[in-house]
């Protein structure tokens, strides 16, 4: 997060974007699909463009966006939401995210996370003035000791924030720590900022957002995006729901941030999130074969990743092919793999603060939103690189 001199520096994401445009290397990095959005939705963007839609969008989102977003938490998680009240559009689930957390975060609030994690909620927690207390994802599970997430919390503990599924491990949270993270909410009277932007991309079993467990729904904002879920990280729309009491915070801070999203964007996106249940079923389809497709190349490759459960993201302990590159963490890996083999990776120590960066030395996150010719070609390389 911070340079030598303490500043905040530029993301880790445009680095590795850098160096893949530097070297020439397959970018791996940066997690965006290489593939086009829906053609449907691109079409409705044209449409909306044309029927005049060029002014400010009402500071929540426009109430056919509003609309479908309460449809599909209904269809897809049985939750009924209010479209006036409890729900909100953002400029990304990045704006979403940060609204959310300046809204009720204060000078020396405690918030706990688990690393390794995306890096913007370090970010936003240091604007508030707030500390976060890290809890770190035990690889190679990633998952957390109950014992250190129980001792995580205290009298000072503002907030908790979940990603799941999550990035970068790939990761997705069991219902078992769901429910600890409720409990320790509601004993230490926390919030729960969840986020949920690869809610579509869950392997096995059906996505189960934090907000639906017995008691969550009233201390809980859940934030989302169109970036994965419809291959249009560019477009900039997001959204956040939640009770009331909490909602009106963040549309008072987004007020002063983006004021709106995109309008004619979100009048595309409102097409979209009513897509019928096929468009989510193939998203998913073609995301498993992109999966396997890289996990085989990294197998191939002599490495052995856990399988990913959800996300875009496949991470590998890559230590085995520290001696061949002459190399002693995955920093320097990644780098060699850039220069070598073609490939870029971030290494999972990018995602975690000083404490717990030990623990992910050997670890490398490896995007397969890309197209499978392209994945292909790249572990091809990696592997005759060798
Ligand atoms: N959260 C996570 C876990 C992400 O991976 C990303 C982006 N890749 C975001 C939030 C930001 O989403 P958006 O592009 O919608 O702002
Ligand atoms: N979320 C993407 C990732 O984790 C990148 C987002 C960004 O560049 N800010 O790779």
């Amino acid at each position: 997060l911070l340079d030598t001199s303490g500043q905040l520096r530029s993301t880790v994401f445009e680095e590795m974007t850098a160096l893949a445009q530097r070297t020439g290397a397959v970018n791996l990095g940066q997690g965006f699909p290489d593939f086009p959005a829906p053609e449907r939705m691109v079409d409705a963007a044209s449409e909306a463009l044309a029927a005049g839609h060029n002014q400010y969008a009402p500071i929540k989102g426009i109430p056919a966006l509003r609309t479908a977003i309460a449809e599909h938490q209904r269809h897809f998680y049985g939750q009924e939401l209010d479209t006036e009240s409890q729900i909100i559009v953002s400029a990304g689930a990045t704006e979403g995210l940060t609204a959310s957390l300046l809204s009720f975060l204060e000078p020396g609030d405690e918030v706990v996370v688990f690393e390794p994690h995306y890096d913007l909620y370090g970010a936003v927690i240091r604007f508030a003035g707030a500390t976060a207390v890290p809890v770190p994802l035990l690889p190679p599970a990633f998952t957390p000791d109950p014992d250190d997430v129980r001792a995580a919390f205290s009298p000072r503990t503002r907030a908790v924030i979940l990603n799941d599924p999550h990035n970068p491990t790939g990761t997705v949270a069991s219902r078992e720590f769901l429910t600890q993270l409720v409990e320790l909410a509601t004993e230490f009277d926390a919030v729960i900022v969840t986020d949920e932007v690869y809610e579509h991309l869950r392997f096995n079993g059906q996505h189960v957002p934090i907000a639906t467990l017995p008691g969550a729904f009233d201390r809980t904002l859940t934030v989302s995006s169109a970036g994965k879920t419809f291959s249009a990280t560019g477009w900039r729309v997001g959204w956040v729901s939640g009770p009331e009491h909490l909602i009106r915070g963040v549309t008072a801070v987004k007020s002063y941030m983006s004021h709106s999203a995109a309008a004619p964007l979100q009048h595309a996106v409102a097409e979209a999130v009513g897509f019928s249940p096929e468009f989510y079923e193939h998203l998913l389809v073609d995301y498993r074969d992109r999966r396997d497709v890289l996990v085989n190349g990294l197998r191939e490759a002599g490495l052995n990743p856990p399988e990913p459960q959800g996300t875009f993201f496949a991470v590998a302990d890559v230590s085995d092919h520290y001696a061949l590159a002459g190399v002693s963490n995955a920093k320097e890996l990644g780098e060699h793999w850039a220069e070598n083999a073609g490939v870029v990776g971030i290494p999972v120590s990018a995602f975690v603060g000083e404490a717990n960066r030990g623990l992910y030395a050997d670890w490398l996150r490896l995007a397969f939103c890309k197209r499978t010719d392209v994945l292909r070609k790249a572990m091809a390389d990696l592997t005759l690189s060798l």
